[in-house]
């Protein structure tokens, strides 16, 4: 038995390679994302296009638990870890796809195989269902028919489409849709847009820092286009960008407000740092500095996360990393951080409680 249980905001599962060539119909089958293995290099291919290439050694890291609910259980007890936010994987690459049709057809197919294989298995399991970018009502359709499955994690990515900025008012049906029936919704760093990946000098750190600043700019958009003011009910994740540049955004986008008042539009009812400390949630793996953010700065919003089974998560560590982070920070702190954020947002029993064989298919209250 682990000596500290936590909750973690951001896992992730990797789907069955013939999730979509199974489930979906041709042509849409073949245009879905698919990765081929070609000799010591995984290729990731996205309707046509190949939108990615990892060594095998980068991909190499899938315990059975990656795969499936059962062995899943069995390394989140092993490490220590309550309930999980589930991410996809190759899901992730759905926000590339630029026809509304296709990107629907794999967002019903995914969230329904994950509705068998993670919803109806366990109350610890948080998995986000995937939305359309592309279309506002399928995004909306979406979300209530998921929400229906036992959904409260909603997964969006955080760059946006060409057009479709988070700070216009088109994405307004899908806030007030998730903000009326208590679904949350979580973007995931390093996702949408075009992957420019850097090759030369530094190029790794590059490539990793680089999926943080589209983070940054999705609060940014939300918050100073009045989406958070509108539906002060919306609680909207950034997950796996870490946590202590919050309160500097937060400060930067005050002093826009305040210093350039007579341009600002449109009008917000408090400043933009308060709307962020209510609303947004975000997550880090190793990150001392994230700790600081509530300690230090008294942003409170923020989770822990293994980001399972990643290479940049704490697997098979976590307990180790846990200590780490935590020792000499005061328990109601790590409490909060760690266990109280989590299940606050997402309405999650404490560990120990699975009301798992309740389970029938509805909605967690
Ligand atoms: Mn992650």
């Amino acid at each position: 038995m682990p000596l500290r249980w936590a909750n973690s905001a951001d896992s992730h599962i990797l789907e069955p390679d013939d999730l979509w060539t199974e489930s979906l119909p041709e042509p849409l089958a073949r245009r879905a994302p698919r990765s081929e293995r070609h000799g010591e290099q995984e290729i990731t291919i996205v309707d046509g296009q190949l939108v990615r290439r990892d060594p095998i050694a980068f991909v190499g890291l899938r315990p059975p638990g990656a795969h499936n609910a059962k062995d899943r259980l069995v390394d989140l007890d092993e490490q220590g870890v309550w309930s999980e936010v589930v991410f996809p994987s190759l899901g992730m690459w759905t926000a590339m796809i630029s026809d509304p049709e296709l990107v629907q057809a794999c967002c019903r197919s995914y969230n329904d195989w994950l509705r068998d294989e993670l919803v109806r298995t366990s109350h610890r399991f948080v998995p986000a269902a995937m939305l359309s970018m592309l279309d506002t009502d399928d995004a909306v359709a979406e979300l209530h028919r998921t929400r229906d499955l036992g959904f409260t994690a909603m997964f969006l990515a955080t760059t946006p489409p060409p057009g479709r900025d988070f700070n216009d008012e088109l994405w307004d049906p899908l806030w007030a849709a998730a903000s009326e029936a208590g679904a949350v919704l979580c973007f995931h760093v390093g996702t949408g847009g075009v992957q420019k990946v850097a090759r030369g000098p530094g190029g790794a750190v590059i490539n990793y820092v680089e999926t943080f600043f589209p983070a940054q700019r999705t609060v940014t958009h939300l918050v100073a286009g009045g989406a958070l003011d509108r539906y002060p009910a919306l609680r909207v994740f950034i997950a796996e960008a870490g946590a202590s540049w919050v309160p500097a955004l937060a400060d930067r986008m005050d002093e826009a407000y305040r210093q350039h008042h007579m341009f600002v539009r449109p009008p917000l009812s408090m400043l933009p740092s308060d709307l962020i400390y209510r609303q947004v949630y975000t997550s880090f793996q190793h990150d001392r500095t994230a700790i600081q953010a509530v300690m230090a700065m008294g942003y409170e919003r923020v989770m822990w996360g293994t980001d399972y089974p990643h290479l940049e998560g704490t697997y098979p560590d976590t307990q180790r990393v846990l200590a780490e982070l935590f020792d000499g920070v005061p328990d109601a702190v790590r409490e909060l951080i760690t266990l109280t954020a989590f299940s606050d947002l997402f309405g999650t029993a404490p560990p120990g409680e699975d009301a798992s064989a309740d389970r029938d298919g509805t909605a967690p209250g």
